[in-house]
């Protein structure tokens, strides 16, 4: 099928929920796609920061379909190897202790919302079910995930939304204590600001934050929905900050592209989850933890400095070019935020550069770069030149 053709379809079957930009990607390679007509495309974007290891890798390849081809899917009911070896890996690698698989973020969300009313329940009764979340956060779009996000745009339309959140500002701890009260259970924050515009969290205020609910008996709830599995430069992005979480939250490129997510939690949430009380049917399918355990051992700590290197470098290179729409850069790793500035908005600058061959994803009022991992210097380059050549 041609772009025109497939657009159509789209058109009168689907539902107008998504702002597409004009193009049908259909194959691609690392990070390079090219699109149905066979124009080619540097990707910056990894899907929305999923395909970790870039398209088409071939051991993920033969990860995925060695699995579908032995079992393809098996309830919860049954012990399956790939999900206790993908737990066993997180946990190793991280210091966690025990996990619970679904199948995205604001479902991993979800669950970790759950953990921390029941932990609190649990313990104290009734009436510690609020979490403190940040302004500018995004946790997801369920329901719940949506009241937990702290943005008023995120709050209309689909009254009522769960009750038992209360907002602070990021980087104020004044602000956290001015809303925590006796019927608080849970912090929970992204290190790094993701959708809210790539805005990494200073060092003390996490830090006073862990502090803060290690004496409340709060628990420490980090979405790194957006900043695990690499993308910042260590496994997770916790580990950089020097804080022992409670449960931290997973999704996007932890499979490399099939869906899967999930909730890794300390010691003390171990019993939390009984028999019945949380599941989900997908939850940690074993294709899709097949292609996490891959994605996982190719995340050595030689692939994660590089992945360091590989940010630092593209973060030079767009502040030298010292283009008039673009201001400074910031982030971690490979998950990085360009300011906008002049009188072009962040999604015509975007459009510009799709137009001209490179995928790129905006953020807040700015733009953002989420490539696949294993992004080479020279497809970082070429994404560079079109850029320089798009926005001069
Ligand atoms: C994308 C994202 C989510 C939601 O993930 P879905 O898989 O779209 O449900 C939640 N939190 C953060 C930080 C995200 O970036």
């Amino acid at each position: 099928m041609n772009f025109e053709e497939i657009k159509a379809l789209d058109e009168q079957y689907v539902m107008h929920a998504y702002g597409r930009f004009p193009v049908a990607i259909d194959h691609g390679e690392g990070a390079t796609v090219w699109d149905t007509q066979g124009k080619e495309y540097i990707d910056f974007t990894a899907g929305i920061g999923v395909t970790s290891l870039g398209h088409g890798d071939q051991g993920w390849v033969d990860a995925v379909t060695a699995q579908a081809a032995k079992l393809g899917h098996i309830s919860n009911l049954f012990y399956a190897e790939p999900y206790a070896k993908v737990a066993q890996k997180l946990c190793v690698r991280t210091g966690m202790s025990n996990v619970m698989f679904g199948n995205s973020g604001a479902e991993a969300n979800e669950a970790m919302i759950k953990l921390a009313r029941k932990y609190s329940y649990d313990k104290y009764g009734k009436g510690r079910g609020t979490v403190i979340t940040l302004h500018n956060s995004f946790h997801g779009r369920t329901i719940t995930t949506l009241a937990a996000t702290g943005q008023d745009k995120f709050h209309d339309f689909f009254f009522p939304f769960t009750e038992g959140f209360r907002y602070a500002d990021a980087n104020d701890l004044d602000s956290v204590e001015a809303v925590a009260g006796h019927d608080v259970c849970g912090v929970m924050m992204e290190l790094v600001q993701g959708e809210g515009g790539v805005l990494p969290l200073d060092r003390e205020f996490v830090r006073a934050v862990a502090d803060l609910c290690a004496k409340r008996d709060w628990l420490l709830l980090i979405d790194e929905v957006q900043s695990g599995v690499g993308r910042t430069g260590s496994l997770f992005a916790f580990q950089q900050y020097g804080i022992h979480p409670d449960v931290v939250s997973f999704a996007k490129g932890i499979a490399g592209g099939l869906p899967f997510g999930g909730v890794m939690a300390n010691e003390k949430c171990r019993n939390v989850f009984t028999p019945g009380t949380h599941g989900t049917t997908f939850g940690g399918n074993p294709v899709a933890a097949a292609a996490a355990c891959y994605v996982l051992d190719t995340l050595d700590d030689g692939f994660l400095a590089q992945v360091q290197e590989k940010g630092a470098y593209l973060r030079s290179r767009i502040e030298a070019m010292e283009l008039p729409c673009l201001g400074a850069t910031r982030g971690m790793g490979l998950m990085i935020g360009v300011e906008v500035k002049g009188d072009k908005t962040n999604k015509e600058l975007a459009a510009k550069l799709v137009e001209s061959g490179l995928l790129i994803l905006t953020a807040g009022p700015d733009l953002r770069l989420l490539p696949p991992l294993v992004v080479t210097k020279e497809e970082m380059d070429k994404g560079l030149e079109i850029m320089k050549a798009a926005l001069a």
